[in-house]
């Protein structure tokens, strides 16, 4: 990958460079990325800024090969490293829509859910409830009862859940009800850093040191099947040490499942793996990461003389990240000087918050010029009423004029899902593209979605003119 400075001074614009054999998670843009004729961007062999002109702006563009490939790698990595059953489930948070959930359910995927919204996306997408994962720290009643009703395995977070589900197991369900339990394992990690520690401050799962107790008063239970562990240590993770060590802690505490009594027999140990956002950044690729993971579990098991389990990991990042764009069209430039040139578009948090949540850095091309000289950095805004609605701060960009489309990359985790209506503004469309052709998947929203769910008491009743 040349670096940004390199580009400015060799004067090219951006080329996608896919190289062969890198996972999608490795890559800026979609594999299926191209510049045409036209000198456009291309992507499932659709130009991106048709796309715009026929579906409107901003636009989500998500290419199914990219993330087809990447479930692909998951399958094959686990085949390769793993000689026991594993099962990917994809983290359907990172996003949640009908079309997603059916490519990844045809891939042979579990899911991991973290609400009852999620739950009702995944089983209307056709996944039967044996492949659907519960997570949450504070499930309802409501949403146990759904996961129970359609045979869901509940990944139990604490003392209260526990207790809620004994007494809905006997009112529910005439077989055990499928259980794993979630710990906390004191192995924190950030992008670039991790530590362990024996306590983790964390509003997730049980606390290992009190896990005897919690293993006793489980194996009384008759209506609950525990069929497993489960831990998450973080997300945006490059390294792959912490889930080496995560591996070894999580058979030692299966091992004394095991010497209670318990008959557990699958081993979830979450999801993390990063992803390239900018060409600063450089994830193990997921064949990597998959045989990491799946080597520490056979040692530990080899170590502490126990049958391999069923090994799931939670993949949401890594799955969808790379595979989606979003394209905006360039509005109002604003030259403060001496200090930075603005350029607006015409989304920014609203369709993707994680800049102003977590100061996350993406790259950008401009689709429609994609081999003009890479010669300014400007600020790309977003138009919401926030000064810190920043998408890109000091972007390397050719010179942009209005009416320019604008491709900010790897935004399909984390940017619909977790998109809103602030400022009332609607939420983008989807489209998914494959060899040339474009199906909308989300609708873009109206007007009359935004007030869909409003109501007005008759005593105030505008008088419409
Ligand atoms: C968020 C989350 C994941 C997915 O994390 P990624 O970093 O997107 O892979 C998996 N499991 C749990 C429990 C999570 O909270």
């Amino acid at each position: 990958m040349i670096s940004n400075q390199e580009r400015v001074d060799s004067g090219h614009g951006y080329l996608p460079q896919t190289i062969p054999g890198r996972s999608p998670n490795q890559e800026l843009l979609p594999l299926t990325a191209k510049v045409n004729s036209r000198d456009c961007l291309e992507i499932g062999g659709c130009d991106v800024t048709t796309l715009v002109e026929r579906f409107g702006s901003p636009l989500y563009v998500l290419d199914e090969v990219t993330l087809r490939t990447a479930c692909k790698q998951y399958r094959e990595a686990f085949a390769r490293y793993y000689p026991g059953v594993a099962l990917p489930i994809y983290a359907s948070k990172a996003w949640s829509c009908l079309a997603v959930c059916s490519i990844i359910a045809s891939e042979g995927f579990g899911f991991d859910v973290v609400s009852g919204g999620e739950l009702y996306t995944t089983l209307q997408a056709g996944v039967k409830g044996d492949l659907i994962y519960c997570h949450g720290n504070n499930k309802s009643a409501a949403e146990l009862e759904l996961a129970i009703a359609h045979g869901c395995k509940i990944i139990v977070d604490n003392w209260l859940e526990l207790e809620m589900l004994t007494k809905l197991a006997d009112e529910l369900s005439s077989k055990p009800i499928p259980i794993m339990l979630r710990l906390t394992p004191g192995i924190e990690c950030h992008t670039h850093e991790y530590i362990r520690t024996g306590h983790l401050d964390s509003k997730f799962g049980f606390d290992p040191d009190g896990i005897k107790e919690v293993f006793a008063f489980v194996l009384r239970q008759a209506n609950l099947d525990c069929i497993g562990l489960h831990a998450h240590i973080g997300s945006q993770i490059f390294e792959e040490q912490p889930h080496e060590d995560l591996a070894g802690v999580m058979v030692e505490w299966m091992k004394q499942a095991v010497d209670c009594g318990l008959k557990m027999r699958e081993l979830n140990l979450g999801g993390g793996l990063g992803i390239r956002y900018t060409e600063a950044d450089d994830p193990p690729s997921i064949d990597e990461w998959v045989k990491t993971v799946s080597t520490a579990t056979i040692e530990a098991c080899n170590r502490l003389g126990m049958s391999l389990p069923k090994l799931i990991v939670e993949p949401g990042r890594s799955l969808i990240g790379s595979a989606c764009v979003t394209a905006y069209t360039v509005g109002f430039r604003k030259v403060v000087p001496g200090i930075r040139t603005y350029i607006s578009v015409d989304g920014g948090m609203s369709d993707n918050p994680r800049p102003i949540t977590y100061q996350s850095v993406y790259g950008a091309a401009i689709a429609n010029r994609m081999s003009a000289p890479m010669v300014e950095r400007v600020t790309v805004a977003g138009k919401h009423c926030e000064s810190g609605d920043i998408v890109i701060k000091n972007a390397l960009l050719p010179e942009t004029e209005q009416g320019d489309i604008l491709v900010v990359m790897a935004t399909g985790a984390y940017n619909y899902s977790m998109a809103s209506n602030y400022n009332r503004i609607s939420r983008p469309a989807a489209i998914l593209v494959h060899e040339g052709e474009a199906n909308l998947i989300i609708q873009r929203e109206t007007y009359q979605d935004l007030i869909r769910q409003d109501c007005l008491p008759t005593r105030l009743t505008p008088k419409l003119c």
